[in-house]
């Protein structure tokens, strides 16, 4: 077994690696860009070296970097993770070339793999069933239009070397297929350098289900089952689990063997997932083969009780596979869900910021757990609080796997660990993936990959305004701020004084939506509540560090309130809701600060740079323009004076509320 090993990633990719190498006792070398000097993979090695600037084409993807640096602190192997170099078959070969062990198959099959025609013509000649369609050489429109007539529409044009999910056209019509065919030849040019395409029967509401196969170098190839990843955002995934539900014996066994001959068919060696896509009736057609380990692979370690990355490390030292197909089993449920610093309201933009607040469900890291069952809950991440989500990489903050003994216990343990999952200080999908795992399609395992789409306006309901309950814990979150600040305006008897109550105004927003709720300090602590028409009794039982019990008329109510700034943010019954507090006090003498205070109003990259230090300006001249969520925000002054410092140049990436530059007012 080797000694010690480089891991060429990065985020939670490279942290589950280096827990498995931990626990086998090899030592693990981090590689990092300057944008990750601190960060969680860094310091779970036990050695790190900095391979260049945040890029990852300056870093990350730098092969040669990566094998000097390997070579440099005596690793014996590389780990490349997913992503990154991951498929490069040219990396594999220099790796080989250098006398280093490249964890992953050999070069020939990363290459056999890659282009989606000739993996097609290998599949076929190995009896693995194929879409019915053509990815032959012949291109001429006439030809590739028969073809289609011959296939029945709708047809997916694809492009031959085409990857996340670019490249593709439903034709819906004959008439409509010149066209088509001319637009996905363009774009399969500018994308990928080729204009080849294949035509494939367009199959209606299909599932995408995969199948994990291992090999080992000694002519052993098993499969490890299948997880089913129909729920998908733009071809995407975002929940897998496994087993697939539905999959009858007989089926799972079909696919686990047309897998297996996908893997012999190219000489495999190592972890491997062949996908299919499959109709609901289960007839299922092969895709394409990821050579490598899988975003998803805990749910399949989760079910089958093995240690995928420890299977690689064997494989990759020249061990035999530790486990023979029959003594492979099927134990239990497992679901994963990717939890993105993102925006799914809208349109899933990635939103980039610190992890100021992280509260996840109690979980094992990067493992089974231990005992006879699996753990019900795991944890796989790159990040800690405090951490921050950059632009340059993926938004993935992380996978939370669930096990249960079947699909329903597993799927009530997803709901509960959703529900105690906390995010402050960036937009996530926590709450759009929890209403997905409380939809009736995912409920009734009503699977396909348009799932997400077609129930769009139950996913994404309109927004409603807070509750009472939402609204009392705030307030009581503020009293309880107030109180340790000693700055509660009433403190000296909580508000009340000789029998006269005391009432005050709060004033909260929700986005757009201004909210007044009136507090009247009662004796004891009894305070009444009201908002809009809703009268509410309350009284605060417990509140520290922000975990607050009251009761509302005749409910108990708890939960969690986290202070950022002036936003609120309120955890209760699985809800989080951001409110904003207007403080009276803190904006006092606003329009001053304000005038020597430019700041970003969302993350973005500046693009330009108008103007300079000493300058003076005029009230709306433009100072800087950025760039953020694809579009370009110009920065103004807002009033005549002098630019006394510029805090960032062209290029720069900033986050939002930073502060661009300073601005001394003329009077
Ligand atoms: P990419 O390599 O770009 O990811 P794939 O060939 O893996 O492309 O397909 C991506 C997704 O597109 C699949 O997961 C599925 O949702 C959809 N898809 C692919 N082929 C078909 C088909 N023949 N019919 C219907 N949907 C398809």
């Amino acid at each position: 077994m080797f000694t010690k090993i480089l891991i060429a990633n990065r985020g939670e990719i490279a942290c589950r690696v280096a827990a498995t190498a931990r626990r086998m006792g090899i030592r693990t070398v981090a590689v990092y860009s300057e944008a990750d000097a601190g960060a969680k993979h860094v310091a779970v090695c036990d050695e790190a070296v900095c391979i260049g600037p945040a890029a990852a084409k300056e870093s990350y993807l730098r092969a040669e970097k990566l094998i000097e640096v390997a070579l440099a602190t005596g690793a014996q192997a590389i780990h490349p993770g997913y992503g990154f170099l991951s498929e490069n078959a040219e990396f594999a070969k220099a790796c080989a070339e250098k006398g280093l062990v490249f964890i992953g198959p050999p070069a020939s099959a990363i290459d056999a793999m890659g282009s989606k025609s000739a993996a097609k013509a290998l599949m076929e000649k190995a009896g693995v069933p194929l879409v019915p369609g053509y990815h032959g050489d012949q291109q001429d429109t006439a030809f590739l239009n028969a073809q289609a007539d011959a296939i029945g529409y709708p047809v997916l044009l694809k492009a031959s070397a085409g990857g996340g999910g670019k490249g593709m056209r439903v034709v819906e019509k004959s008439a409509d297929f010149a066209d088509a065919l001319a637009s996905c030849k363009r774009e399969a040019i500018n994308s990928f350098g080729d204009d080849k395409v294949l035509v494939e029967k367009y199959l209606q509401r299909p599932r995408h289900i995969e199948i994990q196969v291992f090999a080992d170098t000694h002519g052993n190839c098993v499969y490890l089952f299948e997880r089913d990843c129909s729920v998908q955002r733009r071809h995407q995934k975002v929940i897998e689990e496994a087993p697939a539900p539905g999959m009858t014996a007989e089926r799972r066994q079909a696919m686990g063997e047309a897998a297996v001959a996908a893997a012999r068919a190219v000489g495999y060696v190592g972890a491997g997932t062949v996908e299919f896509i499959a109709n609901q009736e289960g007839s299922f057609y092969f895709m394409e083969m990821n050579t490598r380990l899988q975003v998803e692979h805990p749910v399949t370690e989760m079910i089958t009780g093995t240690d995928l990355v420890e299977w690689q490390l064997r494989v990759a030292a020249g061990e035999q596979l530790p486990a023979q197909q029959a003594a492979l089993q099927i134990n239990g449920h497992a679901i994963e869900a990717r939890i993105y610093a993102e925006n799914p309201e809208k349109g899933f933009l990635p939103s980039i910021g610190t992890l100021k607040y992280l509260r996840t469900p109690e979980a094992v890291e990067f493992s089974l757990g231990q005992g006879n069952e699996p753990a019900a809950f795991r944890i796989d991440s790159g990040v800690r609080e405090g951490d921050t989500i950059s632009p340059f990489y993926d938004p993935m903050i992380a996978k939370m796997i669930v096990w249960g003994k079947d699909r329903t216990e597993a799927l009530a343990r997803m709901r509960q660990a959703l529900a105690q999952y906390r995010i402050v200080g960036l937009h996530t999908n926590i709450a759009f993936l929890s209403r997905l795992m409380h939809s009736a399609p995912f409920t009734q395992a009503d699977l396909d990959t348009g799932l997400i789409e077609r129930h769009h306006d139950s996913l994404f309901p309109a927004a409603v305004p807070p509750t009472a309950a939402v609204l009392a814990l705030a307030v009581a979150g503020l009293l309880q701020n107030e109180q340790q600040a000693g700055s509660d305006p009433w403190q000296s008897s909580h508000g009340w004084r000789m029998n006269l109550p005391l009432i005050r105004t709060l004033n909260f927003s929700e986005e757009e939506q201004q909210i007044a709720v009136s507090l009247q300090y009662g004796a004891g602590g009894a305070h009444q509540l009201q908002a809009g028409d809703t009268k509410c009794a309350m009284q605060i039982r417990q509140a520290q560090a922000g975990q607050i019990q009251l009761s509302l008329d005749a409910h108990t109510i708890s939960g969690e309130v986290i202070w950022d700034g002036e936003k609120v943010h309120v955890f209760t019954g699985g809800q989080h809701t951001e409110l904003h507090y207007h403080d009276p006090l803190a904006h006092a003498g606003d329009a001053e600060a304000e005038g020597g205070r430019l700041t970003a109003p969302m993350p973005g990259k500046i693009v330009a740079v108008m103007t300079e230090k000493g300058r003076a300006v005029k009230k709306g001249e433009p100072l800087l323009i950025m760039e953020a969520m694809k579009m370009e925000h110009t920065i103004s002054a807002p009033h005549d004076g002098e630019i006394a410092e510029i805090l960032y140049a062209v290029g720069d990436q900033v986050s939002e509320g930073a502060q661009l530059l300073a601005f001394a007012q003329t009077h």
